[in-house]
């Protein structure tokens, strides 16, 4: 299999720096930033077809700008309203927003990024709905997002956002995911554990030519956090913003720039519905939700 790696510069605050794009006998796997940017690295690439690992912003930017066949999963479809209609997420985003107390100072972050880059959809965009694509394998991995795919052929699995080489993907529960993404993306490593893979090609990062030891590991950090969120939680119910201001990130909650304070926040969100699932917390609601031991 001939694999080309094109990195597509991120102008994210954040990590991460660059996105891979892989170019696969002609398929490309993953689409860029959604950004004038992105062209200066994709513009010269003759494709036709694209296949998407999910409908984040540093993935599908080739869609706003080249005439492609882009084969994305319907669950991640309807998201791409968010670049060219983004006032109906907005009210969704509020509302989850008051449910559970987050100030808007928060979201705005977010908000700012999608809202300042409105687009048009120019790419026709096929829904996945079969098990094979080009010779691929097509596996739905969701967690990250709730119809993320990875795609599989010749031991070789790129990855998407599921698998990264040096970080841990984010796992948040926001408006039209899952109710439990962090059960999703921990079922999901577990699916991709049993097959047999050599080489795990990420969309960010470096190559993973331990498969079996990175996805352990991933496994190992989400029950770890999901029983940290635990720890934190007590008789007295507590809201989102400060069971998130309690747990270890890579630096304290109050420390986070740009959205990170978001994610810190979904994240929370997600360990907490999955800790609600297992009948270990309970949620109750007086003008806001809040989170208490079971
Ligand atoms: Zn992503």
């Amino acid at each position: 299999m001939d694999i080309e790696i094109i990195k597509v510069s991120l102008p994210f605050e954040n990590a991460p720096e660059y996105a891979n794009v892989y170019l696969v006998n002609s398929v490309m796997i993953d689409g860029g930033f959604v950004s004038k940017r992105s062209l200066k690295e994709l513009e010269e690439v003759d494709v036709k077809d694209v296949l998407i690992t999910h409908h984040h912003i540093d993935h599908i930017g080739i869609i706003f700008w080249k005439e492609v066949n882009a084969y994305m999963h319907d669950e991640e479809i309807k998201f791409l309203e968010m670049y060219y209609n983004p006032e109906k997420f907005v009210k969704l985003y509020f509302d989850w927003m008051n449910k559970y107390g987050i100030k808007f100072e928060f979201v705005k972050p977010l908000a700012s990024a999608v809202v300042k880059e409105k687009v048009k959809v120019i790419a026709k965009i096929n829904p996945v709905n079969f098990e094979k694509l080009f010779g691929f394998k097509v596996i739905l991995t969701p967690g990250h997002s709730p119809g993320h795919l990875c795609f599989y052929k010749d031991k070789i699995l790129f990855s998407g956002d599921l698998i990264l080489s040096d970080t841990t993907t984010h796992v948040g529960y926001y408006p039209g995911y899952s109710e439990n993404p962090m059960k999703d993306q921990i079922d999901s490593l577990k699916k991709i554990l049993k097959m047999e893979i050599d080489l795990i090609c990420p969309a960010h990062e470096k190559i993973i030519k331990k498969p079996e030891k990175r996805i352990l590991e991933l496994i190992e950090h989400y029950k770890s956090r999901i029983d940290e969120v635990y720890s934190v939680l007590d008789e007295k119910p507590k809201g989102v913003v400060d069971i998130a201001r309690e747990i270890t990130w890579h630096r304290s909650f109050d420390k986070l720039t740009g959205w990170d304070k978001l994610l810190a926040i979904g994240e929370s969100l997600a360990c907490l519905k999955y800790l609600k699932s297992c009948g270990k917390v309970k949620e109750v609601e007086n003008g806001i939700v809040k989170f208490l031991r079971n």
